[in-house]
């Protein structure tokens, strides 16, 4: 058994809100979120950091910020905007090491973040 908290999402062992599956990519609601309207969206397949995402990875992560817009659409805060933000490794404030979009809304969001 992995212990990748995100990989044992997709694989159905740990329960999550589902908002969007499709082939490749899974959105589901974050479990501390941290504005109205915060999804995650995660590969199904697992790669640590955006750091570790190669050539390779190109057509997926393009998946993955359409699927971001996507959730965003179902969430209902694709019309007055949202912030995807995707966190690499510790200065960047990732604490899950499976790269994973993070789409908030709901809220208005300032700049620069903290
Ligand atoms: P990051 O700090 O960018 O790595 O974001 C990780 C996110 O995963 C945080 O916002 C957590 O609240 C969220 N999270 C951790 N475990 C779970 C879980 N089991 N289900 C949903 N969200 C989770």
């Amino acid at each position: 058994m992995t212990d990748c908290i995100f990989c044992r999402i997709v694989a159905g062992e740990i329960p999550a809100k589902l908002i969007l599956e499709t082939e490749n990519v899974v959105a589901f609601h974050d479990l501390n979120p941290v504005a109205p309207q915060h999804a995650l969206v995660i590969p199904r397949r697992h790669i640590a950091t955006l750091d570790d995402a190669t050539d390779e990875d190109r057509e997926l992560l393009g998946q993955l910020m359409l699927a971001g817009a996507e959730a965003a659409r179902l969430l209902g805060c694709a019309e007055n905007g949202y912030r995807t933000v995707m966190n690499c490794k510790e200065s960047g404030g990732q604490s899950v090491y499976h790269i994973h979009l993070h789409v908030l809304g709901g809220r208005p969001f300032s700049w620069p973040p903290g």
